[in-house]
């Protein structure tokens, strides 16, 4: 057993910078499912959207982008918070180590990413925004002593006492079961891509957090908007897909279908630049036009110098695979990328359950609306992050732990073929295009999962996951059931 302030589950940007945000008078536990750094955060290559001026017109148009894009379902209270203070949060991460690209004239190298109507994206290492970011602030939380950072240690359920939340269970690699105890706890984990048989997602994201506060009664919403990344270089493998970044496009990037049509402009007048949901769906129908399993992204008009040195992650990867980017065509295809639903939060990143906080990509603030405009996500978790820290610093409420019995039966077994299944059944009928049939189909297959797995208690790392994994696939059936109008990236054929 153990005993902090403030718990906080998850090591990705959100919660790195939540912790750094919170009073360091306060003891804080860092934990991480597996390394310090194996969330979806290093993996972002394109940026952090920022509107760099206090300018109105600037703040009005980054807002008016991410309505547009979010089927203007976002919470604008919450969106004005998220543009609002953009840009003090990238001086904020500057202080903190981050060294975004520069011009050579000293300013930022903005970008141009789908769905912004001017460049506002910063960058850097070139095309690798989220490993930059993760190595300087990885660093701060090293410096810092009241700070204890636990790796390789998974969050199986929270604590709730009363209506609090007091910690949670965890599990090491060696199967060490703990009780971690905090005064405040925050829901930092991610997303749940590996539900899915594609995604740019690491397989440590099964929705854990959003499956441990479902269980804890904690109130969920919008799972069925589950985001679709157009361009995902394509392989013939499953699972994890090695993401083409928007900023491909940015930067005048064309699609083709294998026809060589220049097929957008039949879709959007945006042409390539058009939001993810309307980018992704019209990929889809031209790959289920011309039956195939993948489009062309061309970026030959750039030379080989600039694109080595603009997207030097891209690149190698690419080449790696026999692709070069300067003269040859790009085969790309759209699969899960994020999760834009979630854990409900106000606006300081409370949940509905007392002393228990969500952030990042697990929450559901509502800024995103039903389609995440590009680039927000990692401006999200900042902003928010910061919200979440000056709630807890001002928080005096003292918690009385109580104690509380598990009686739980140790098993080995990984549930192999029931988290194939999951990723089957969504892949194929909770994708890009949804029809109340194959939903249909998918909930009773899902649920018979749930209702079997929920009869057992296993104090594993594979059960709880697969629970998880079996919990987000349900509440995306039933979140994609009950919303019978197609808005975002929720398409409903029928
Ligand atoms: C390939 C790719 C490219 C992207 N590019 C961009 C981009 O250019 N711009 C942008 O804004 N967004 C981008 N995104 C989205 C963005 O990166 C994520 O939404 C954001 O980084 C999420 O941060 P996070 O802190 O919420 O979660 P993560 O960074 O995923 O961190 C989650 C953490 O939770 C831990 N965890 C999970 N479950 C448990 C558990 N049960 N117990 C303990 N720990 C747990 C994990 O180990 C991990 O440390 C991209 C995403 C991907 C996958």
């Amino acid at each position: 057993m153990k005993k902090y302030d403030v718990l906080i589950i998850g090591s990705g940007l959100s919660g790195l910078y939540t912790a750094l945000k919170i009073d360091p008078s306060k003891e804080i536990c860092i934990l991480s499912k597996g390394k310090l750094m194996s969330g979806n955060t290093e993996l972002a290559q394109g940026g952090i959207a920022a509107t760099l001026s206090n300018d109105e017109n600037e703040l009005l148009s980054h807002i008016e982008d991410t309505l547009n894009a979010g089927a203007y379902y976002n919470d604008r209270q919450a969106l004005k918070a998220l543009v609002g203070t953009s840009n003090d949060i990238i001086d904020e991460l500057v202080d903190l180590g981050v060294e975004f690209d520069k011009l050579d004239n000293g300013e930022y190298n903005l970008t141009m990413e789908g769905g912004h109507s001017s460049r506002r994206i910063l960058h850097a290492g070139g095309d690798a925004t989220g490993k930059e970011m993760m190595l300087a602030l990885c660093e701060v939380v090293s410096k810092r002593a009241n700070i204890d950072v636990i790796e390789d240690t998974m969050a199986l359920d929270l604590i709730i006492q009363g209506d609090h939340c007091i910690g949670a269970f965890a599990i090491n690699e060696e199967d060490n079961f703990y009780s971690i105890f905090a005064g405040d706890t925050v829901i930092a984990t991610g997303g749940l891509g590996a539900i899915y048989k594609s995604t740019t997602n690491p397989k440590i994201a099964t929705g854990d957090g959003v499956a441990m506060a479902y269980r804890a009664g904690v109130d969920i919403n919008n799972m069925e908007f589950v985001q679709f990344h157009p361009t995902s270089f394509f392989t013939e493998k499953s699972g994890q897909r090695f993401l083409v970044s928007e900023a491909v496009r940015g930067e005048g990037a064309k699609l083709f279908n294998i026809e060589m049509e220049r097929f957008m402009e039949k879709y959007d007048e945006r042409m390539e630049l058009a939001p993810r949901d309307i980018v992704s769906q019209s990929i889809f129908r031209e790959m289920y036009d011309t039956w195939s399993d993948y489009v062309y992204l061309d970026i030959t008009h750039c030379s080989k110098d600039y694109l080595m040195n603009r997207f030097p992650t891209i690149y190698n990867h690419l080449q790696v695979h026999g692709v070069h980017m300067e003269k040859d065509l790009v085969k790309v295809s759209p699969c899960e990328h994020y999760s834009i639903g979630g854990i409900i939060t106000d606006i300081d990143g409370k949940s509905s359950c007392n002393h228990l906080y969500a952030v990042g990509e697990c929450s559901s603030t509502g800024v995103h609306g039903a389609n995440r405009l590009a680039s927000n996500s990692l401006l999200e978790c900042v902003v928010f992050g910061e919200r979440v820290a000056n709630m807890i610093n001002k928080s005096r409420e003292k918690v009385i732990f109580g104690s509380r019995k598990e009686v739980l039966i140790d098993k080995k077994f990984n549930f192999r073929t029931i988290r194939r299944e999951v990723r089957q059944i969504l892949q194929q009928y909770v994708g890009i295009v949804r029809n109340e049939t194959d939903l249909k189909m998918a909930k009773r297959i899902i649920t018979n999962h749930y209702d079997n797995l929920s009869k057992i208690k296993v104090t594993s790392k594979y059960y709880y996951e697969t629970l998880n994994m079996v919990t987000c696939a349900m509440l995306i059936i039933d979140g994609a059931l009950s919303r019978k109008e197609s808005i975002g990236c929720h398409y409903r054929i029928d």
